[in-house]
């Protein structure tokens, strides 16, 4: 039997975290920190607000706490005994020398997602949601994903002791499926489009069988990935990038570190947040056309794609915040071809030794696109999100043909290379 939500359950504030409450982002109003999936006076999204003073008082708890937790103070309050982790976060950010030259720009630094453990951004998600799910009492969390939510949140909530039900797309590559299949028994797929399955589980989270694991309305899931923000700062020594630029899906990613950026931009930590620039697929890319044609949000039928992490036609409010995320800061989008992220997978890991999946390398060409046009400056300092490992990759290689163990032969090769 499923448990149920327990009644009047909402995290106490702490000492530890500077969490206030939650707050609606289109009616401004302000809840305690209960359980809520978007705002029950207006339906709109709601996020955990933070005491910035406080925050900058408790500073960076490092040391005693593991993976995205030594952010704590400006993560939602959790008992120590439930903040989860795999140690995720903390990933490089590595110059790009041969990748600035091609763009024509100052400086590209990667910052590499996939060495989380289940090889995505998605694990500082994972860490929240699964701690999450304990404050409120859950022993079930359900998510629908495109590949690597399913098998993040699947280690999570192993580690946490918790069930997971995971619902992926069809399109998930093998690897993505094995990964999955392997953290939980609980593995189901689907073939219809992402927001069809995200409206399918919904009523089975309000009322309580599920705790909401996915790229969702639940404040607490995307919480832990505005720490990508923080270590941004940190890694460039206590500044912000010109431009940072991420892969845009569910928008979960792109508006959580806009709100870490704005956070530290708040308290003084940086002057100003970078310029977001949003890349997504050509054959779904809600997001960018708005902005070009200056129109509202409205969904795309998605259609096919080797960058499956971004194949969300219908990002519902996400959508709209993103786009008037990127209007009110001048932000940039770009909308790339599968040609294109091939083709940049390859040169990435030719000439910077990095080799990162499709999703991941959708910031690429989009950057090429942005460079090129004059949207990003020659003096800009830019980050770039990678944010999967490319070991989760479905394409087929190209294998090439086999050769004979002979000194004679293997000298012809060298020589002709
Ligand atoms: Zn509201």
């Amino acid at each position: 039997m499923g448990d149920r939500v327990l009644p009047a359950a909402s995290l106490a504030t702490t000492d530890s975290s500077a969490a206030l409450g939650l707050r609606c982002t289109d009616c401004a109003r302000g809840f305690a920190l209960e359980y809520l999936r978007g705002c029950p006076a207006c339906g709109g999204l709601v996020f955990v607000e933070y005491d910035l003073d406080k925050a900058a008082a408790l500073g960076v708890a490092d040391g005693g706490d593991a993976g995205i937790w030594r952010w704590g103070a400006l993560l939602p309050p959790t008992a120590p005994g439930n903040r989860i982790t795999l140690g995720e976060g903390k990933t490089p950010l590595v110059d790009a020398p041969r990748l600035a030259e091609r763009l024509g720009v100052r400086e590209v630094f990667l910052k590499l997602e996939g060495v989380n453990p289940s090889g995505s951004m998605k694990d500082r998600a994972s860490a929240t949601t699964a701690a999450a799910a304990r404050e409120f009492g859950f022993s079930r969390v359900g998510c629908v994903s495109s590949g690597n939510m399913g098998s993040s949140i699947a280690n999570y909530a192993a580690r946490a002791g918790l069930q997971a039900f995971v619902f992926s797309a069809a399109y998930a590559s093998t690897t993505q499926i094995t990964h999955m299949a392997a953290g939980t028994p609980e593995l189901y797929v689907y073939d219809c489009p992402y927001h069809e399955m995200a409206e399918a589980i919904r009523p089975l989270v309000a009322e309580g069988l599920l705790f909401d694991a996915g790229s969702s309305p639940n404040p607490y899931n995307s919480e832990g990935q505005k720490t990508l923000a923080f270590e941004i700062v940190e890694q460039l020594g206590g500044r912000a990038p010109d431009v940072a630029v991420y892969p845009l899906g569910a928008a979960d990613l792109f508006l959580a570190a806009a709100r870490g950026f704005e956070q530290l931009a708040a308290r003084g930590a940086i002057d100003a947040p970078p310029v977001p620039a949003a890349a997504q697929s050509s054959a779904s890319a809600s997001v960018v056309e708005a902005l070009r044609a200056g129109r509202d949000y409205r969904p795309v039928a998605a259609g096919a794609s080797i960058a499956g992490g971004v194949l969300v036609g219908d990002m519902g409010a996400k959508g709209r915040l993103a786009l008037q995320t990127l209007r009110e800061s001048g932000g940039l989008g770009a909308a790339v071809e599968d040609a294109d992220i091939l083709a940049w997978q390859t040169w990435l890991a030719r000439h910077e030794g990095i080799w990162a999946g499709p999703t991941a390398c959708v910031v690429l060409p989009a950057l090429e696109q942005l460079a090129h046009s004059g949207a990003v400056g020659r003096g800009a300092s830019i980050v770039a999100v990678l944010s999967e490992t490319g070991l989760k990759s479905g394409a087929d290689a190209e294998r090439p043909p086999s050769i004979e163990p002979s000194t004679q032969a293997l000298r012809a090769l060298v020589d002709a290379g």
